[in-house]
């Protein structure tokens, strides 16, 4: 049996950083907003968990400069964003364990001099792949770079003459690491947008933006507090199971087994968690199907506890030829010694148990850093879902927010931004679905 709730005026459902943000917008423009999350603490994938008494991220996040609608959010709710993020130059320090080096960083000077300068100054590379780079930035810019049709990032860098050796030193870890899909199905449309706006954008867009405390005090809890003094009603452990539709209009969404009435309904779940909701109504069939062809790729975050003295000299370094592709030093979080290691996309350590990819892990750090001790202790988070595999005609497929039913909205990182599935396109997501509906309110 369902037991009737008064009438909310805007019902969200999720409080990933997407939902956060859709109810901090509404909330501003003085909506009574009422946010239901399925799990205990708010924040969705990009949230904090303890472990070992340790609060340590659910998976480790980096930022950069072009994340604009990020730090306009963190500003509206007041969130500190000195405190919270250590703003650095882009520097690419890359490692292999044979003691090959790469290293690339911008200069503090107008853009794209603090590229072009970091080109020329970059001595690991040959003349002729700082040509071919050169040669590829400048292709970006030009809306000729592609035509209509997506293709696969591999792709379109050999068709602008791009070495492989450049390719698995550079374009191959940046892929990985702003796409989390392999290069040889990537989008070279959303990759091509990424690089404009971060390392073709201002200085400042390129500029890396650290983590210095747990994903959760970044935005879920200013997010939270800022809800609160704008008396939104926030719910945790509540489960979404079922959203009823009137007339082609949202009447409604049963969580908990209650029936919360509303005229205004924002999903901010993931694609899979979505379609569960909207298969049941025929009237969603096309918007159903859509969400079904959203395929995911895993992240894995290793947290390797060393004695506090260990540190990288760096907020982080990549690495090549290994399992393992970034290492990030928390010691700029005050977890000093703590190192999280990042294994992107699908591979071979996703079928290791934990102790063997441990192991796997430890001894690749042990070749590049042969004076550390071994870690005190280890743990791994493994998301299996971390990102919607950004594939090449991804773009067809990501929903707007708005949908065929008058009242109900989308959000998250996987609607119609051109960006991959990154905290910046989750908050842009929140966003336009917050500003549609204030348009709806005044129709
Ligand atoms: C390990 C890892 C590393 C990452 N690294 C980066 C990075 O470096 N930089 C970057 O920008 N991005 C990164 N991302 C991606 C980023 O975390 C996501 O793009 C972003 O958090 C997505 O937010 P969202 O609100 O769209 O979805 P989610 O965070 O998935 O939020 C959805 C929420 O809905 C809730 N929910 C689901 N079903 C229901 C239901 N039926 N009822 C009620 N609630 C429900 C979920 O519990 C969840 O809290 C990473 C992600 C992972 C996992």
């Amino acid at each position: 049996m369902t037991q009737k709730n008064p009438t909310k005026k805007i019902v969200i459902i999720g409080a990933g950083w997407s939902g956060l943000s859709a109810a901090c917008y509404l909330a501003n423009s003085s909506n009574k907003v009422s946010i239901y999350e399925s799990s205990k603490q708010l924040g969705g994938r990009a949230r904090s968990v303890e472990i070992n008494g340790n609060s340590v991220d659910n998976g480790q996040h980096l930022l950069i400069g072009a994340y604009q609608e990020t730090l306009k959010l963190l500003q509206l709710i007041s969130a500190n964003t000195n405190q919270l993020l250590l703003r650095q130059n882009l520097v690419l320090n890359m490692f292999s364990p044979n003691k090959e080096k790469f290293s690339l960083k911008t200069y503090n000077i107008a853009s794209p001099f603090h590229l072009l300068l970091g080109l020329l100054f970059c001595s690991n590379l040959t003349i002729s792949q700082k040509y071919k780079i050169i040669y590829f930035s400048i292709k970006l810019s030009s809306k000729t770079l592609l035509n209509k049709n997506d293709i696969s990032v591999l792709k379109l860098l050999k068709s602008y003459k791009q070495p492989n050796d450049l390719i698995k030193l550079l374009w191959e870890p940046l892929c990985i690491a702003t796409l989390n899909t392999p290069i040889e199905f990537a989008s070279a449309k959303v990759f091509v947008n990424v690089l404009k706006k971060s390392l073709l954008g201002s200085k400042q867009d390129s500029d890396f933006l650290f983590t210095i405390k747990n994903l959760s005090a970044i935005l879920p809890k200013p997010a939270e507090l800022f809800l609160q003094q704008h008396n939104a009603n926030i719910e945790t452990s509540s489960r979404a199971t079922e959203i009823i539709i009137n007339n082609n209009s949202i009447a409604g969404v049963i969580v908990n087994n209650k029936l919360i009435s509303t005229k205004k309904l924002i999903l901010a779940i993931p694609p899979y968690a979505c379609e569960k909701l909207l298969s049941k109504h025929s009237e969603l069939a096309i918007l159903t199907k859509q969400l079904s062809i959203f395929e995911y790729q895993p992240i894995c975050t290793i947290y390797l506890q060393y004695p506090s003295d260990i540190t990288l000299n760096q907020a982080m370094i990549g690495v090549w030829d290994t399992t393992v592709q970034w290492l990030f030093d928390r010691g700029v979080a005050n977890q000093h010694g703590l190192i999280a290691a990042i294994i992107s996309t699908h591979g071979t350590h996703m079928e290791m148990d934990n102790d063997t990819l441990i192991e796997k892990v430890q001894s690749e750090i042990a070749l590049l850093f042969p004076n550390w001790p071994a870690p005190l202790h280890a743990n791994i988070i493994r998301e299996k879902r971390a990102t919607f595999t950004c594939k090449v005609n991804i773009s067809t497929s990501r929903p707007t927010n708005a949908t065929t039913i008058t009242g109900l909205y989308l959000a998250g990182d996987y609607t119609a931004t051109d960006l991959p599935a990154t905290i910046e396109g989750a908050i842009i997501s929140g966003k336009i679905a917050a500003t549609e509906i204030n348009h709806s309110n005044k129709e």
